[in-house]
């Protein structure tokens, strides 16, 4: 059977690889090994109700049970854990909000992700002065000892190389790459692939985003906390808070330092114990301007697959969007229109 070959093992081209590995079908998975990447700076939060107005991140339900299954599996797999369910607790910016909580819980459609249970929350360690309520069904990712021991996993099938888009050639049978023969290339490359020739048609609306790694005694609190801004509590002593979006920023990407001093602002009137800040990274989002992620073949190219604009939500979606992208090419399955990279050729 010939291989298909992946560019990129961040967190599209990861899960993509571990679809292909369960169908028993070859692939080779080629990195430019960057020190900073989207996935590697991500906090790997999983979080069903999200956002300023408080609403049920978009098809959770289809894809936190396939993630679930996904990371746990492949922990035990690798003997390795990097994948949390967490408690969240979720606090309310002012009091107009507070007010108004209880009436949202009723009427809307967060109900089963909120715990009955107060959040309970210490004040010597965080400020809350407009009460909140804690998430069920919230997770992080380790996504860098997950990337890490995937390519440990991978072997020989992983290969350390830049590939620009004019050395891979493509007829209608297949793709050829530095002399091998492939039956499909995807190009899994984050934020760079705007600048892929055959996608100069896709809106990318690519955002840099900031975290902040600091230290806080946080008496042992392990749950992500969130007002203003999220913190996760690490097993290391250390937090990771975040995170910011910057729609324009340099290329190559540079550490936004106005962010950073944005976030630790926040930490600081969010904690009520000293906060020292040890470092933060920056790194860029693959958004896609009104979709939730664009997968599948190019319209004039069928051997070139693409799979990317995981914008901020990758941990949760790559699982079940790298398992519908392998249905499609093995099984011919229709692609999700949401998703499908043809529906929006203009
Ligand atoms: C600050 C921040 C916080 C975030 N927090 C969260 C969060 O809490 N939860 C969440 O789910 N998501 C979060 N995200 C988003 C998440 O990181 C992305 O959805 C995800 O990482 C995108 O994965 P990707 O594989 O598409 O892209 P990338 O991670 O960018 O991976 C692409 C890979 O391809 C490689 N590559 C690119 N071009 C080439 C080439 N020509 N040849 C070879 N290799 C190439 C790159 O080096 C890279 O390794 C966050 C992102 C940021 C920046």
């Amino acid at each position: 059977m010939c291989p298909i070959l992946i560019i990129g093992q961040g967190l599209a081209g990861t899960a993509l690889a571990w679809r292909l590995h369960e169908r028993g079908v070859p692939f080779v998975i080629v990195d430019r090994d960057e020190v900073v990447t989207c996935s590697k700076v991500a906090a790997g939060l999983i979080t069903p109700v999200t956002g300023m107005r408080l609403k049920v991140s978009w098809r959770f339900e289809v894809f936190y049970p396939e993630a679930l299954r996904f990371y746990r599996r492949l922990g035990k797999q690798l003997g390795t854990r990097f994948f949390f369910p967490r408690g969240y607790v979720r606090l309310l910016k002012n009091e107009q909000d507070r007010q108004k909580w209880p009436k949202r819980l009723r009427e809307s459609e967060v109900g089963p992700f909120v715990h009955p249970q107060a959040p309970q929350l210490d004040p010597a360690v965080v400020t809350s002065p407009h009460e909140g309520f804690q998430q069920r069904h919230a997770a992080w990712l380790d996504t860098v000892t997950y990337l890490e021991v995937s390519r440990r996993f991978f072997g020989e099938a992983f290969q350390i190389a830049h590939i620009e888009p004019g050395e891979v050639q493509d007829d209608a049978e297949g793709v050829t790459w530095n002399g091998q023969r492939f039956s499909h290339v995807v190009w899994a490359q984050g934020w760079q692939a705007a600048k892929h020739p055959l996608l100069a048609w896709v809106p990318f609306q690519n955002a840099l985003g900031t975290i902040l790694i600091a230290k806080a005694d946080l008496q042992g609190e392990r749950r992500i906390l969130n007002r203003g801004c999220w913190l996760i509590p690490r097993a290391d002593g250390t937090l990771r808070a975040g995170s910011t979006y910057e729609w324009t920023f340099p290329d190559p990407p540079a550490p936004s330092a106005a962010m950073a001093a944005d976030l630790e602002t926040k930490l600081r009137a969010f904690l009520a114990v000293p906060v020292e800040v040890l470092d933060s990274q920056s790194a860029v989002r693959p958004i896609i301007k009104s979709r939730q992620a664009l997968l599948g073949a190019h319209p004039s190219h069928p051997r070139v697959v693409f799979f990317n604009g995981l914008g901020s939500k990758g941990s949760l979606r790559a699982p079940w969007l790298a398992k519908h992208l392998v249905e499609h090419l093995l099984g011919g399955t229709p692609l999700d229109p949401e998703f499908d990279l043809q529906a929006n050729d203009p």
